[in-house]
């Protein structure tokens, strides 16, 4: 593995912001640090930095030992959410300051901030000063800046998070293709579980200083294995063993004793319903794909249903249970309305 962190704690007085993290990346990997606030995503990533000395543990990149190389020695480029550019310099001085440093001639120097700036889009703004920039176009410059040095892993800390909703998926959707081309081992803190899941290759769930599961975007949607990172990541249906108990039949009910989950989680996409033939319970369905079998099909009633456009999104009461159920487009049904809830066996989760 390119970077590897070795059993990493760090406490900040009696608080414990990490306790004994093993983590590795691959290079040409784009890794996120996903979790709640004070997780210690951040505190991890200034660590792999060299801003914060971390109490037990090491951190490797390459196979050598960081532990008393200073951050500026490290060759990383780090972006932080606040752009935090040389406010009297402008774009161009700005992103050649790493190379500057480093003793590069002028015509070398021009001819890298020529190239970021075209790859990050901006090159008529490299002779703004940053307060002329919006915030958009002050990342990009960040992380041109980040780039110019050619760095051995690129860290961004939440770097996306003080733009507006269209800039961010812009540059979003930017900085991975840039990854992707640049191949640069890349660590992210983000506490946003679409961001992590649209960029990463890979997302480490944090919770209380400790890894919950890493895994990709995908094994963590479809396969989490606690109930902490089944609700961080999207939406999830929890269905506790009371709530099981509460349906007929006894599908749930094998399916949580065989895994001896805690509970089980279903995502509202999975849930299928049915059209109630009047007053009946279990015969006819109203679509010709889903044929709803005995086991886990149960009558319940529709009590919310809200437009969202692209879906709508249903509460649905059957048992004890209240189940968010998504639909594509615009759903057949409406409030009140009697249906038959199918929860199929192959899309439960059991969860710790
Ligand atoms: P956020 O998304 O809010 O930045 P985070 O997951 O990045 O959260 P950290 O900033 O790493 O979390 O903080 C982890 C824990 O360590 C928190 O409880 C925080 O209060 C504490 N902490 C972090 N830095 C310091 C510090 N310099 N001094 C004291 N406590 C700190």
């Amino acid at each position: 593995m390119y970077l590897s962190i070795e059993g990493v704690s760090k406490k900040f007085g009696q608080a414990t912001a990490l306790e004994r993290v093993d983590l590795a990346l691959a290079q040409d990997e784009f890794t996120c640090l996903l979790g709640p606030s004070g997780c210690g995503k951040t505190t991890l990533l200034r660590i792999v930095a060299g801003l914060e000395m971390a109490d037990t543990g090491r951190i490797l990149l390459d196979g050598q030992d960081l532990s008393h190389v200073p951050a500026r020695e490290r060759g990383f480029g780090i972006v932080f959410q606040s752009y935090s550019l040389f406010p009297n310099m402008n774009v161009a001085q700005n992103v050649a300051y790493g190379l500057s440093v480093r003793g590069s001639d002028a015509g070398t120097r021009e001819a890298r901030v020529k190239e970021l700036l075209d790859l990050l889009m901006i090159p008529e703004h490299a002779h703004k000063l940053p307060h002329q920039l919006s915030g958009g176009q002050q990342q990009r410059v960040a992380i041109a800046r980040a780039l110019a040095v050619n760095p051995r892993l690129l860290l961004l800390d939440e770097p996306l998070s003080a733009l507006d909703a269209r800039v961010r998926s812009n540059l979003r959707d930017q900085i991975r293709d840039l990854q992707r081309q640049l191949k640069i081992p890349t660590l992210m803190v983000t506490h946003d579980q679409e961001e992590a899941m649209a960029m990463a290759d890979r997302i480490v769930c944090m919770r209380a200083g400790q890894i919950e599961q890493a895994g990709t975007p995908d094994e963590l949607y479809l396969a989490p294995r606690t109930s902490f990172v089944a609700s961080f990541i999207g939406e999830m249906n929890f269905i506790s063993s009371h709530d099981a108990r509460s349906l007929p039949g006894p599908a749930l009910r094998d399916a949580r004793g065989e895994s001896g989950a805690a509970a089980m989680g279903i995502r509202p996409e999975s849930i299928v319903l049915h059209r109630q033939a009047s007053g009946a319970t279990a015969t006819a369905t109203a679509t010709a794909t889903a044929t709803p079998s005995a086991g886990n099909c149960y009558p319940g009633r529709v009590r919310r249903a809200v437009f969202l456009g692209p879906t709508t999104r249903l509460q649905v009461e059957t048992g004890t249970l209240r189940l968010t159920v998504d639909q594509p487009g615009r759903s057949a049904f409406a409030p009140d309305e009697d249906v038959l809830v199918e929860i199929p066996a192959h899309a439960l989760v059991a969860l710790q």
